[in-house]
């Protein structure tokens, strides 16, 4: 009997940047999500199909079983905390950093060695935290989902911590970056439980992933 395998990707860069990679595992995606509203997707592979959910969601589906495998970046995998996930591979894919960033108004480095108590907004709290820990600064930690940049903007939040790839965001917010916390890509993550139980078909996932990963 074939088994079904279920793949979890976010729409967006992570989608579009792991399509080379289905490619070489033979597999390619039947329906473009951006042009359907459909949550599961078929793909040319009878056997594996592709769930769509939030990137933050990613780790939770593929650790609960709800997905046997899938595609997360390293700041929704540190923020979930990575139980129950097996993490093979690092794909290489969807760069980008974590920063901090103020208004360019804010003297970032002089509010730290005031040893100021600094009101930080994001969706990475437990990067956020750590990082803010280490470095020995005190921060009263804002939770948002979205739309980081205008925190500071509106007085809300001293700084933030968010994803930055090109700083075209930052820029066009009056923002300036003065922290790089760390490089992110995304990590192919699978079930604990379905490597075992579906040690095939996953190895000739997992191996034709590792043979197409982009090298730098
Ligand atoms: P940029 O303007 O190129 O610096 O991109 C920054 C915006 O894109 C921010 O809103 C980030 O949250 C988002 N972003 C950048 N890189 C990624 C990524 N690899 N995955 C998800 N969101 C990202």
């Amino acid at each position: 009997m074939t088994q079904q395998i279920t793949l979890a990707l976010s729409k967006g860069r992570i989608f579009d940047e792991t399509l080379p990679l289905l490619a070489a595992a033979g597999i390619e995606v039947l329906e473009d999500p951006e042009k359907s509203r459909k949550l599961i997707l078929p793909t040319s592979r009878p056997e594996v199909r592709v769930v769509l959910v939030r990137a933050t969601d990613v780790p939770t589906y593929v650790q609960y079983g709800g997905a046997d495998i899938g595609v997360a970046g390293k700041d929704s995998l540190i923020e979930h905390g990575g139980q129950g996930l097996f993490r093979p591979l690092d794909l290489g894919i969807a760069k980008c950093r974590v920063s901090v960033a103020v208004r360019a108004d804010f003297d970032y480095a002089q509010a730290v060695r005031q040893g100021a108590r600094l009101k930080v907004a994001t969706k990475y709290t437990s990067i956020a935290r750590d990082f803010f820990a280490t470095k020995g600064v005190h921060v009263d930690m804002i939770k948002l989902y979205g739309s980081m940049e205008l925190a500071p903007l509106t007085g809300l939040a001293d700084a933030i911590v968010d994803l930055v790839s090109t700083g075209n965001t930052l820029k066009a917010n009056h923002l300036v970056e003065v922290e790089q916390i760390m490089d992110i890509s995304s990590h192919l993550v699978v079930n604990q439980a379905a490597l075992k139980l579906k040690q095939a078909p996953l190895k000739r996932i997992i191996d034709a992933f590792a043979s197409a990963v982009p090298q730098d």
